[in-house]
């Protein structure tokens, strides 16, 4: 008889939502965090009153999180209050100029049209082509296993619309925008987005041009931080019977046989479950965890060819004044050449840039409640890599917050040196230590069109029976809304496998 039904390895999105519903259908269930927190690279924390995301700044695209919460007899917006951002985004040129784009279709294209007339018009045929897309992705696309080329064929089946946007995957990103947009300052407004996928915009497949603008179809932040989306879920499992435990670090998933019955806990215990969800770097789980040993040479071959996703610093700042900017999310305004100058001749060779670029983030704009009275809290994102040339993040970390906050104050954010109250820094070292992500990945695994779907690991495992993976490190790959649909794909599989 074993200790549990399902043992769930990691608190992060995918790891909460899994292990939360599968508790809800009835399935005894243990949820295995390493850190003292839950949310993984979703979550929030204090300091000096002072309240900072990790990582995650906001949610899109809520349906899986709805979903989700469906599935677990309730409503996301019951269980976690979303306040809406608008403006969409803000864009800073380098000259300290900026453009803000609202939420709204309509009144975007106004603002495109005062760049440049012809691109004002070609938004609109943009808006109303990704529109389309993004319904369609919606309806089957995130939340449908993509295990193998079966789940494919009856992905196609469902959603035949998808075959429409075949040629998006032969264009670039940056095919797709110069396609649509002539004016380079236009094109600097619709470019940063392929950073989400951790690549400039020539080397992303052309169908996540929808990013610029599927962002105007909502953007949220839940009041009191990013940790309350895995609170929330936490909640529920707890509700129906999950057993969580922090500060639990998973050293070995047992494999007798080709199949999982249980793990080892680093003080030396053993857990015992017929099924294990991974919430972890698939890497890690299969090469570490799992051991090459246990794993066909297909599965271990294949396993190592996966490179790992990009890494990033977070400079964390409390401020004691409001700062001069006009949305939740601003970003420097970079020209697609800029990033792919960058991804050449600094992030492949370990330079930090001169000019660095990447986002802002003002969550006391949405919600105050976040900073002492008057105060503020800006999250800053600037791009960044695991190795640096002849030194590392360690050495680096106090000149780079300083000379980011210097730097942003320069053009960006006028004042902001002057009213840092508190500074903190999380440098691809620091994730890599806090939250076990090899190399600071904060996808786990690159998210190019090769690693994408059917291509990157299976959620229910191929070589180990009983495994399923959730998470970045699985279909459809990195953020909150994507990797809690992992949540309800494992927990669909393992319902339909596991009886
Ligand atoms: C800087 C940054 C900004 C981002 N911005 C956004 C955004 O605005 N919107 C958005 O949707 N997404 C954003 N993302 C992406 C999003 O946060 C992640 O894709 C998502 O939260 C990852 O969820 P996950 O389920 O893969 O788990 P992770 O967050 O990777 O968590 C995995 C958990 O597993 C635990 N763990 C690891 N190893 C072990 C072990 N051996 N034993 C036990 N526990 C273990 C870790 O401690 C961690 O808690 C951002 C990410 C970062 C880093």
């Amino acid at each position: 008889m074993a200790d549990y039904d399902v043992i769930v390895i990691g608190a992060g999105c995918g790891g909460v939502s899994s292990a939360a519903i599968l508790a809800h259908q009835g399935r005894k269930v243990l949820l295995l965090e390493q850190s003292a927190n839950m949310g993984g690279c979703c979550s929030t924390f204090e300091k000096d009153g002072y309240h900072f995301d990790v990582g995650a700044s906001v949610v899109e695209e809520i349906q899986p999180l709805e979903i989700a919460f469906e599935m677990l007899g309730t409503r996301f917006q019951d269980e976690v209050e979303l306040i809406p951002c608008d403006p969409m985004m803000s864009f800073i040129y380098y000259d300290g100029s900026r453009v803000t784009y609202p939420i709204s279709i309509e009144e975007t294209g106004r603002v495109i049209s005062e760049m440049s007339p012809e691109d004002g018009q070609a938004w609109f045929r943009f808006a109303k082509y990704f529109g389309g897309m993004t319904e369609t992705i919606m309806k089957g696309f995130l939340v449908s296993p993509a295990t193998g080329i079966a789940d494919m064929m009856r992905l196609l089946v469902k959603t035949p619309e998808l075959m429409k946007y075949a040629p998006l995957f032969v264009m670039s990103y940056q095919d797709v925008i110069k396609k649509y947009f002539k004016s380079e300052a236009v094109q600097r407004t619709m470019s940063y987005q392929s950073l989400y996928l951790g690549l400039p915009p020539e080397l992303v497949a052309g169908l996540f041009a929808l990013l610029p603008y599927s962002e105007h179809e909502g953007i949220w932040y839940p009041r009191g931080g990013m940790i309350q989306i895995p609170a929330a879920f936490v909640r529920c499992g707890e509700k129906a019977g999950l057993e969580v435990r922090s500060r639990a670090r998973v050293v070995q998933v047992v494999v007798r046989r080709g199949r999982v019955e249980g793990v080892v806990l680093e003080d030396g215990s053993e857990i015992t479950a017929p099924v294990v969800v991974s919430n972890i770097n698939a890497k890690t789980l299969y090469l570490d965890l799992i051991g090459e040993a246990n794993l066909p040479w297909l599965a271990r071959v294949g396993m190592k060819s996966y490179e790992y996703s990009k890494s990033v610093p977070m400079v964390y700042v409390g401020l004691d004044y409001e700062p001069p900017l006009e949305a939740h999310h601003s970003a420097i305004a970079v020209s697609p050449g800029e990033m792919s100058d960058y991804w050449y001749n600094n992030a492949m060779k370990g330079v930090l840039p001169d000019r660095e670029f990447g986002l802002i983030c003002w969550p006391t704009k949405s919600d105050p409640g976040l900073a002492p009275e008057g105060h503020h809290v800006l999250n800053l994102i600037p791009e960044g890599f695991y190795e640096l040339a002849g030194t590392d993040w360690d050495e680096q970390k106090e000149p780079f917050l300083e000379r980011t906050i210097e730097y942003l104050s320069s053009f960006a954010i006028p004042g902001l040196a002057d009213h840092v109250v508190v500074k903190d820094c999380a440098t691809p070292l620091d994730f890599e230590r806090r939250l076990l992500l090899p190399k600071g990945a904060i996808y786990d695994l690159q998210q190019d069109i090769v690693s994408q779907t059917v291509f990157r690991p299976s959620a229910r495992s191929r070589s180990v029976k009983g495994l399923y993976l959730v998470g970045n490190s699985t279909h459809p790959g990195g953020g909150v809304p994507t990797t809690t649909a992992s949540g309800v794909i494992a927990a669909t599989l393992i319902n339909r496998y596991e009886r």
